[in-house]
């Protein structure tokens, strides 16, 4: 009998043991595919800045102008017009335009845009959208946007505006884009760091803090069908070798971002 007793305990202590374990497993599992603080050192990718980057609580803060360090005919009639002004070039393979190119009215202009993302990103329980306006850092300080020209209005007449690196100013109108004007932005891949870098290298951070990297990997070219409805997916990257949540660019829709950010986001002012 008192043998029983003891078997009898050792299996619920054993039972208690094996949930109890599965529990907080599951917990540190999560916590390791989804959660990442991001040290200081890889932030410092971002080189168009305007002063330190610097981690201060729970944020990273990343100052930039938004004037990209390439050449666009968008620098046309600027004071920067002579070092940066080069005319469109319709032989560029690297354009997603549905017609001939057309330079919108708009220029570049020098901002004060101001980012404030959480340096340990995490997955978010609920659904987090993107808005108009920045959505996220690119390396050389040029903010990324979303998949659309206004409220759920697709890129379809946008792109033809989109200079050789893939970037165009927001319109004049206070309407489109939310847009101050003259914000310079890349909606889709920006050629300038693909092909300084490499079509599999960082390219930047959206605003939840998630990495964005460009549309190849391992030799393989990504499409949206490769990634979850928020256009990303979790694995090790050569910048995060323990796997990290990250998005990539694709040349299908929706480009950078998907159904809204995959964390949280943190904030942008300008
Ligand atoms: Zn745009
Ligand atoms: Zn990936």
């Amino acid at each position: 009998m008192y043998n029983y007793f003891k078997f009898f305990m050792a299996s619920v202590c054993l039972i208690v043991f094996l949930f109890g374990c599965s529990d907080s497993e599951e917990e540190t599992l999560n916590e390791n595919t989804n959660s990442v603080t991001i040290p200081l050192e890889i932030y410092k990718k971002v080189y168009g800045v305007t002063s330190e980057i610097t981690i201060s609580g729970s944020y990273v803060y990343i100052n930039t102008n938004g004037v990209p360090d390439h050449k666009s005919p968008y620098f046309k009639d600027t004071k920067w017009h002579d070092a940066k002004y080069e005319a469109y070039d319709p032989t560029n393979p690297n354009v997603f335009h549905t017609g001939n190119f057309n330079l919108n009215p708009n220029r570049v202009s020098e901002l004060s845009i101001s980012f404030k993302i959480p340096n340990s990103p995490s997955r978010s329980s609920r659904n987090n959208p993107t808005s108009m306006g920045p959505i996220g850092v690119s390396l050389n300080g040029v903010p990324f946007y979303n998949q659309y020209a206004g409220m759920n209005e697709p890129l379809t007449r946008e792109v033809n505006s989109f200079d050789n690196y893939n970037g165009h100013p927001a319109p004049l109108s206070p309407g489109g884009e939310n847009g101050s004007g003259g914000r310079y932005h890349y909606h889709m891949e920006p050629f300038w760091l693909t092909t300084n870098a490499s079509k599999d290298a960082l390219l930047g951070f959206l605003l939840d803090g998630f990495p964005v990297y460009g549309p190849e990997e391992e030799g393989k070219t990504i499409s949206s069908s490769d990634l979850d409805s928020y256009h990303g997916h979790t694995h090790a990257t050569k910048d995060f070798v323990s796997g990290i949540y990250h998005y990539h660019t694709t040349a299908d829709a929706p480009y950078i971002n998907g159904s809204g950010y995959y964390g949280s986001p943190g904030t942008v002012s300008q």
